[in-house]
């Protein structure tokens, strides 16, 4: 039933797939499914020989190496061709911006779903302020500022960072409708900022509960998850991270702010994935998170900043509240027990995986209408039915990848751009197919529910969504 599918462009000239991992085996269907290109222009730059089965059954032209800091304008060069195709770029260890300059260089569009450094750069410095999403984007956010316009480079757009700011805009929208006010969606970056104040939202968490599982029990010293464990490791060893309201009345005691750039956000001196946070979510109700810094933790307080600097007249606080899947909670708690990384790993597939969603929304919170939480809640089992090689994760990234690949393809010379930037109504209406039941939830809960009263905790009554409330002690 391929012709049921849309086809949104044709591509003329090659395009380059760097990585061919968890989310680039997804992403590859939904190419063939939603663009008219040549099939034999289509090459993968991937070097782990276990991905090379896959590739070659599928007949799928691949280069065997590892891009790096020496190597990566010459095998591009090699491949792209100045004006024409993609640069989809769904790999670790490989410097986002480095591919993005040199893509927009020779007039190629070019997307990825997260700013990433060349290898060694997650572990090789103690420097904790280095170590940030922050100074990640800040290197983006100059270039654009350096060289704005020209060839559209999309950078960060996966599920989160990318979708999940969509659905920010869609839950303002809601909020505003349920509040009965009949906004028009707005148009420039100002006046989104003015509507989630005037809607009196004090904060975002990027709330997720992954309870996709497997029947057998994880075994010890295997890392599993339900997408790159690299990846996850890497995030999880920064610096807890999050963009910096100006509604809270407390500063964590092991926090930084940051003395350049836009200054939207702060970090703590403490790992993200052992930094617990009080979130909610529709399937569990009340939970632990994880507060693992993300770009759009960054991107999104700065987008809706009204002001500048460290004292704006109102910006959101905005983090990750993540509940990965059961089994990589375990992991975890081994891999920070003992000190040491495990040396396997696995991310479970689609056929693995016998139940289980995954749940990822956005909470905006401190409203009149206390919290509403809006997401996307895919099962495994109803991703099967939807697109073929990934797991429910994937399929929220992936389809983030396609739909913004077609806004970048119906706006050519858009310059870099955040998913905050694009247009989202166009993008979830790309999207939208592959993302299960995507709901609105309200929520009476607020952090200081649900707390054990024979152990007291510092709390702040006054202001029931402070950080200081969030963060579990
Ligand atoms: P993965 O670990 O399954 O795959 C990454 C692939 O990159 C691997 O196959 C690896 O061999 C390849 N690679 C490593 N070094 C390379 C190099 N130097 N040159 C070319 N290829 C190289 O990861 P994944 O789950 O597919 O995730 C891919 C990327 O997407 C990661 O950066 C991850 O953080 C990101 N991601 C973003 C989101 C989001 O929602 N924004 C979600 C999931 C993953």
């Amino acid at each position: 039933m391929a012709d049921a599918y849309p086809v949104y462009a044709k591509i003329d000239g090659p395009i380059v797939m760097i990585g061919f991992g968890s989310i680039g085996k997804g992403t590859w269907p939904l190419i063939e499914r939603h663009f008219e290109y040549d099939a034999d222009r289509f090459t993968v730059i991937e070097p782990d020989a276990r991905q090379h089965n896959f590739l070659r059954q599928h007949r799928l032209n691949f280069v065997d190496t590892a891009l790096t800091p020496e190597t990566y304008r010459d095998v591009l060069g090699g491949l792209l061709e100045p004006g024409k195709g993609f640069c989809v770029n769904l790999s670790v260890d490989t410097d986002s911006l480095d591919l993005m300059k040199f893509c927009r260089e020779i007039d190629v569009p070019y997307i990825d779903t997260v700013v990433e450094p060349w290898a060694g750069y997650y572990f090789g410095t103690d420097d904790n302020a280095a170590r940030t999403n922050y100074a990640l984007r800040q290197r983006v956010r100059d270039e654009k500022a350096a060289n704005p316009g020209g060839t559209t480079a999309v950078s960060c757009c996966g599920a989160n960072p990318g979708m999940v700011s969509w659905f920010v805009k869609e839950g303002l929208l809601t909020l505003a409708a349920d509040l009965g006010r009949d906004d028009a969606a707005p148009e420039r970056r100002e006046d989104w900022a003015a509507l989630m104040r005037d809607l009196g939202v004090k904060g975002i968490h990027i709330a997720e509960r992954d309870t996709q599982a497997r029947a057998v029990p994880r075994p010890r010293n295997v890392f599993v998850n339900t997408w790159s464990v690299e990846g996850f490791i890497a995030e999880g060893f920064q610096p807890a991270e999050l963009g910096w309201g100006t509604h809270e009345p407390w500063f964590p005691e092991n926090g930084h702010r940051q003395e350049t750039g836009c200054k939207a956000a702060i970090w703590m001196e403490r790992p993200g994935a052992i930094t617990r946070v009080h979130t909610w979510c529709p399937t569990p109700g009340p939970q632990f998170g994880f507060l693992v810094t993300h770009n759009e933790a960054v991107s999104i307080s700065d987008y809706y900043t009204v002001g500048k600097g460290h004292e704006p007249e109102y910006r959101p606080t905005c983090h990750y509240a993540y509940h990965p899947c059961d089994d990589a909670v375990l992991s975890l708690h081994e891999m920070f027990g003992s000190g040491t990384t495990q040396s396997k790993h696995h991310i479970l597939s689609e056929d693995e995986i016998v139940e289980g969603i995954d749940e990822l929304g956005v909470l905006l919170y401190g409203h009149e209408k206390n919290a509403l939480w809006f997401g996307s809640r895919l099962s495994n089992a109803e991703t099967r039915d939807l697109a073929p090689y990934q797991n429910a994760t994937g399929l929220q990234v992936t389809s983030a990848v396609l739909a913004g690949m077609v806004w970048a393809l119906e706006n050519p010379g858009a310059g870099i751009v955040e998913a905050d930037e694009m247009d989202h109504a166009r993008c979830l209406e790309v999207q939208r197919p592959y993302l299960g039941p995507v709901e609105a939830h309200y929520t009476d809960w607020t952090p200081l529910q649900d707390r054990w009263e024979m152990f007291p905790e510092d709390t702040d009554p006054d202001e029931p969504w402070a950080f200081r409330n969030v963060l579990a002690s």
